[in-house]
């Protein structure tokens, strides 16, 4: 009847400054708030939903390169980092009285669970949120690359990516007024455009499952359940 829910398992990817709300820095909790309500509505209306979290409002790899360190060190350091900011999450997730597991994809055992696909299976199955954690385990990757490769193993019907703005532009629309939106993408037009989605093996990973990316903005209340409906303002990406 096109109300209920079009998908039945989705991944979310949040960017870590996202997190950050109205900070310069690290988490602000009303912020982790807002998002574990967004996701509990979601949750509750029956689709399932897990998660990757960036790292980037504590640490980015390449930054810590560029001031003198290994750059695989800086990297662990920015795995580390969406590590808390998974647990954060969680915390504000089960506030509400939502199941959530995290699965980090480094092993730090009294801390949360290691990530093992067919147990992250199970608890998706039991409608639990899943929080994949320190992004893909790897140095010279991103979340976003966690993101499509989790929502690859998962068997998920789609990506979410949060961003700021509910979509893809053809130009910043943060500074230029006429930018417009577009409402459908190929995954070769954001390839070939260069267009600032998620970084490339993010895109061809998606593309090779056939798992449609949707753009929409985290900061208007109430869109992840929208977007989830196929309603809203959004980018698809096919
Ligand atoms: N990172 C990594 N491998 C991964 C995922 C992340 O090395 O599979 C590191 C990398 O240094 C990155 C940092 O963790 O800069 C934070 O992740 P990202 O930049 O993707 O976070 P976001 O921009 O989404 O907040």
């Amino acid at each position: 009847d096109g109300q209920g829910p079009v998908y039945k398992r989705v991944l979310l990817k949040i960017s870590g400054e996202a997190l950050m709300g109205g900070l310069a820095y690290g988490i602000d909790p009303e912020m982790v708030d807002r998002v574990a309500g967004e996701i509990e509505s979601v949750s509750k209306a029956g689709t399932e939903v897990c998660l990757v979290i960036g790292g980037g409002n504590i640490f980015r790899g390449i930054s810590a390169a560029a001031a003198g360190m290994e750059r695989a060190t800086g990297d662990y350091m920015g795995m580390l980092a969406t590590v808390m900011n998974s647990l954060a999450m969680q915390s504000a997730l089960e506030r509400r009285n939502i199941q959530t597991r995290v699965l980090s994809a480094l092993p730090i055992a009294a801390v949360c669970e290691p990530y093992i696909r067919r147990r992250a299976m199970r608890h998706m199955e039991k409608g639990r949120v899943v929080i994949f954690a320190a992004g893909t385990g790897n140095p010279f990757f991103t979340t976003d690359t966690a993101a499509a490769l989790r929502a690859s193993e998962m068997g998920c019907d789609a990506l979410l990516k949060a961003t700021k703005v509910d979509g893809v532009y053809d130009a910043d629309p943060m500074k230029v007024p006429t930018a417009t939106r577009y409402e459908r993408l190929s995954y070769m037009d954001v390839l070939t455009r260069d267009l600032k989605v998620m970084d490339a093996s993010a895109i061809s990973l998606a593309r090779e499952n056939e798992i449609p990316i949707l753009v929409f903005s985290i900061h208007n209340n109430g869109a992840f359940a929208e977007v989830v409906h196929a309603r809203g303002r959004y980018t698809i990406i096919t």
